[in-house]
C-alpha cells in the first residue's frame, strides 16, 4: 500500500500510546484502501507537523502508534490571506481546494452587495464546515501539513475590520489599478491579503470602503476574469514573486 496521509489534529503527541483515528479516515483506510496492521501512514496535525505512524488495529476506529516526527517542508514563506465574496453554486468548493493547493494560509469568505448567495446563519455555518473539510482533503492530497483556516462567513464591512496585513490588495478589473505583477516586483513582504469580488463585482462604495481600509487597487490585465480565475491567477503570481512557486 502506498503511504497514505491522514489528518489527525493531535494536541499532545505521545509516542507510546495507541491513537484512534477519526471514523472517516478509519473507513477510508480500512474499507477503501484495505490497509493492514503494520502498514505505515503519515499523520499531519494541521499545524504544520508530520508524523510517521504504524497501524496497530483495524475497525470502525483504526488505531495507530506514532513512531516519530517527520520533516515538513510544504509551507510557503509567504503568509497569504484570501478574502473572497461567496460565488454561486459550488464555485467556492473549487476555490477553497485550489487556494489550499497553492498555499494560502487562511480563507475569509464574505458577502457583499452584489453577492448572489444569501443564506441563514445556520446554513452559512454548514457551508463553512463543508469548506473546511475541503481544505483538509486538499492538504491530504497535496502534502501540506498546515491546514488553512476557513473563517466564518462575514460581511465585507466586517472582513475589512478583521484584516490588518501590511500588503492589502483589492483585485479590480479596469484601468484604475496598477498591474499586480508590477506592484509585486517592487514589494518586499512576507504577508499579504487578496480581496476578490463576486460575479457582479464590488460596488463603487465597497471599493472606496476597502481603500479606506488600506487596500490598494490592482489589476490582472485587460480581460475580465471570473472570480475563480482571478483567485488562482493572483495566488499564483503572489507565490511566484514573493513565495515558493
Ligand atoms: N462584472 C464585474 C466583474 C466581476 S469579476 C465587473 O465588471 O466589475 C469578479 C471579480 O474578479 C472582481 O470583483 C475582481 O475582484 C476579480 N477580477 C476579475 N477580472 C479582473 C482583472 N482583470 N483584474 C483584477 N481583478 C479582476
Amino acid at each position: 500500500m502506498r503511504i497514505v496521509r491522514v489528518f489527525a489534529p493531535l494536541t499532545v503527541v505521545d509516542f507510546d500510546q495507541h491513537l484512534k483515528l477519526a471514523a472517516e479516515s478509519s473507513h477510508h483506510l480500512a474499507t477503501v484502501l484495505r490497509a493492514e496492521p503494520g502498514n505505515i501512514v503519515h499523520l499531519f496535525d494541521g499545524q504544520g507537523n508530520r508524523f510517521e505512524a504504524c497501524i496497530t488495529e483495524l475497525g470502525k476506529q483504526v488505531s495507530v502508534k506514532i513512531l516519530g516526527v517527520l520533516p515538513s517542508g510544504s509551507e510557503s514563506p509567504l503568509t497569504m490571506q484570501l478574502l473572497i465574496a461567496v460565488g454561486k453554486g459550488d464555485k467556492m468548493d473549487w476555490i477553497v481546494q485550489k487556494a489550499t493547493e497553492l498555499g494560502v494560509t487562511s480563507i475569509q469568505p464574505l458577502t457583499s452587495k452584489r453577492c448572489a448567495v444569501q443564506l441563514s446563519k445556520e446554513r452559512w455555518k454548514k457551508k463553512q464546515q463543508h469548506w473546511q473539510i475541503i481544505a483538509i482533503n486538499a492538504c491530504e492530497q497535496s502534502g501540506r501539513d498546515f491546514v488553512p483556516v476557513v473563517a466564518e462567513v462575514v460581511s465585507l464591512e466586517k472582513a475589512l475590520q478583521i484584516d490588518n496585513n501590511r500588503l492589502n490588495l483589492l483585485l479590480h478589473p479596469g484601468a484604475d489599478g496598477q498591474r499586480l505583477k508590477q506592484l509585486l516586483s517592487e514589494t518586499m513582504t512576507s504577508s499579504a491579503s487578496v480581496l476578490i469580488g463576486p460575479e457582479g463585482g464590488f460596488t463603487p462604495e465597497e471599493v472606496m470602503l476597502a481603500q479606506q481600509h488600506n487596500f490598494t487597487l490592482v489589476s490582472l490585465g485587460p480581460r475580465i476574469l471570473r472570480m475563480e480565475t482571478a483567485a488562482v491567477a493572483s495566488i499564483t503570481l503572489l507565490q511566484a514573486l514573493l513565495g515558493d512557486i
